[in-house]
C-alpha cells in the first residue's frame, strides 16, 4: 500500500483509492474517497495536488468532514462552543469538558478558496456593510447567515483588545446580528520594564506577571461560562489533563515540522503541512482523532526521512513562509517554482508551543494567549521569524500578505526591515487572494525570481 512519496492530481487519488481499497485499506469512519467532496463543493481541490500518502488522505478528510463532525456533536447533545480570534487558547479548556465539542467559526477564512467562491458568503458579507476593505475572514459573517457550514453554537466566546481590527469590527456585527458573545480581553503585550517582574513564555518571550495575572483573570472568567454550560465544575487537575494532552498534539507537530523543515529531501508538501497546523489549533473538533491523525502522518514522514525518501527536487529553494495564504492553491504553486518550506509563522505559534505545565493551570494557559505572535509587536514576531529562519536553515523569507488584513499593511515592511538588519536572507512580499488563478503568473514570477536568487546564492 505504500508507495514512494509523490504528489498527485485529485484523479489520480481516485485511482490511488481503489487500489488501496482492495488492499484492504482500513479506514476511518470519515474515510472515502476525496473526490467526493467536490460533490459537495469544494471545487478547489480539483486545482490543488496532494501526498500520496494514506495518512495524508486522513488528513484532508478528517479537516473536510468537520462540519459533519459537529453537526453530529450537537445530535449526540454535545453542547457547542464558537471560540472566536484566540487561535489554540480556550478550545484547549473547553476540551476539558466530556460534553463541550469547541470549533473556530473564523475557520470560515478558507471557504471562499475551498469552494471557489461559490457558497456567497463574501456577497452576504457585502450585503452586511462587510466588504473587501476587510480579510477573508468577514466570510464567518456569511456562514453565520446562511448556516451552511456549521451549526449556531450554543455559546460563543471570542478575545478582543489586542486583536485585529478586521476580527474585532466583524464579531461586533455578528453580537449585532443578535449572537450573543462572550468577550474577553487580551492586552497588547510589552516588553517588561526594567526591574519590573517578568515571567518567560513559550516562544522564548518576557511578558510582566502583572499581564499574565491579568490574562488568568479573563480565562477564570471563561472557565466560569464554560462550567454553567457544560453543568459541571473544572477543577485544577482536568484542565491540568486537558493541557498535558494539547501538549501530546503540539508534540507531534512540533517533531512533524522540525522533520519537514530539515531533512534532507522534503518528506511533506507544504498544504499537508499548513492543515497538519491548523488541526492542531482546536482539534478539528474531535481530540482524539487528531491526536491520531497528527501521529499517521508523522509515522509516515519519519519512515520516508529514514528511507532518505523525499518530494520535490532535492535542491529545492528553503523558504520560510509567513501567514497563511488565502488561497491553498499558491502553496502548490510555490513548490512547483522550486520552493520547499523551512520554516512558518501562520499568525499562531503560540498554538504550536508546547504550553507550560507546572503550577496553576490557568497561569499556563495565559501565558501561553499571551505569547501570541499578534497580540505584540510586530518586531517581536520578526525577531522570532529571524530565529526560526536560522534555526532551521531557511535561506530565504516569503511574506504572504492577506487581502484586506489590517495587519498587512505595515508588518511586511517591519519583518523585512529586522530580518535584513539581523541576516542577508532575502525577502519577498506577495498577495494572495482566496481564488489566486488570475494572478498566479505574477505570483510564479516573484516566486521564481526568490528561487533563482537563493541558487544563485549557493554558488560558490
Ligand atoms: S486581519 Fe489577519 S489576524 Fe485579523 S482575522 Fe484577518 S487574517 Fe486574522
Amino acid at each position: 500500500m505504500r508507495q514512494s512519496p509523490r504528489k498527485i492530481s485529485l484523479a489520480e487519488w481516485d485511482t490511488r483509492y481503489a487500489e488501496m481499497k482492495k488492499e484492504g485499506l482500513p479506514e476511518p469512519a470519515y474515510g472515502g474517497r476525496l473526490s467526493r467532496h467536490v460533490n459537495n463543493g469544494d471545487y478547489r481541490l480539483k486545482r490543488l495536488s496532494f501526498d500520496n500518502s494514506p495518512a495524508s488522505l486522513d488528513l484532508w478528510n478528517f479537516l473536510l468532514t468537520e462540519d459533519e463532525r459537529l453537526h453530529e456533536s450537537r445530535k449526540a447533545g454535545r453542547k457547542i462552543v464558537g471560540t472566536m480570534k484566540d487561535l489554540g487558547t480556550v478550545p484547549v479548556m473547553a476540551y476539558a469538558f466530556p460534553n463541550i465539542t469547541a470549533f473556530y467559526p473564523d475557520g470560515a477564512w478558507w471557504i471562499p478558496c475551498v469552494m471557489e467562491m461559490s457558497a456567497g458568503l463574501l456577497r452576504v458579507a457585502d450585503s452586511l456593510g462587510v466588504d473587501e476593505s476587510f480579510c477573508p475572514v468577514r466570510a464567518m459573517l456569511g456562514a453565520f447567515v446562511t448556516e451552511a457550514h456549521f451549526p449556531i453554537p450554543d455559546l460563543l466566546v471570542c478575545s478582543v483588545g489586542a486583536t485585529c481590527d478586521d476580527f474585532s469590527a466583524i464579531a461586533q456585527r455578528l453580537e449585532a446580528m443578535g449572537h450573543a458573545i462572550v468577550w474577553w480581553e487580551m492586552p497588547h503585550r510589552r516588553t517588561p520594564l526594567t526591574g519590573e517582574p517578568s515571567v518567560r513564555m513559550p516562544g522564548g518571550l518576557e511578558a510582566p506577571v502583572d499581564q499574565v495575572a491579568f490574562v488568568r483573570g479573563q480565562l477564570a472568567k471563561i472557565r466560569h461560562v464554560l462550567e454553567e454550560l457544560a453543568g459541571a465544575a473544572l477543577d485544577d487537575d482536568q484542565l491540568s489533563a486537558a493541557i498535558r494532552v494539547a501538549n501530546e498534539a503540539r508534540d507531534l507537530l512540533e517533531r512533524l515540522r522540525r522533520l519537514v523543515f530539515t531533512a534532507k529531501r522534503c518528506p511533506l508538501p507544504a498544504t499537508e503541512l499548513l492543515i497538519a497546523e491548523m488541526l492542531t489549533i482546536h482539534f478539528c473538533s474531535d481530540r482524539d482523532e487528531c491526536l491520531r491523525v497528527l501521529g499517521g502522518l508523522l509515522a509516515e514522514v519519519e519512515l520516508r526521512v529514514a528511507a532518505g525518501e523525499g518530494l520535490l527536487d532535492a535542491d529545492a529553494a528553503r523558504i520560510f513562509w509567513v501567514n497563511p495564504v488565502a488561497d491553498v492553491r499558491a502553496l502548490t504553486l510555490f513548490e512547483e517554482c522550486g520552493g520547499r518550506l523551512c520554516g512558518t509563522d501562520n499568525m499562531f505559534l503560540h498554538a504550536l508551543d508546547r504550553i507550560p505545565s507546572t503550577g496553576d493551570p490557568l497561569e499556563c494557559l495565559a501565558m501561553s494567549a499571551l505569547s501570541d505572535p499578534m497580540v505584540g509587536s510586530a518586531t517581536d514576531r520578526a525577531l522570532r521569524i529571524c530565529s526560526d529562519a536560522k534555526t532551521f536553515g531557511a535561506e530565504g523569507i516569503v511574506v504572504s500578505r492577506i487581502p484586506g488584513a489590517s495587519h498587512c499593511a505595515l508588518e511586511g515592511t517591519i519583518i523585512a526591515d529586522v530580518v535584513r538588519s539581523r541576516s542577508d536572507l532575502p525577502v519577498v512580499e506577495l498577495e494572495v487572494p482566496p481564488v489566486s488563478d488570475a494572478f498566479s503568473s505574477s505570483l510564479s514570477t516573484r516566486m521564481q525570481a526568490l528561487v533563482e536568487s537563493i541558487k544563485q546564492r549557493r554558488r560558490p
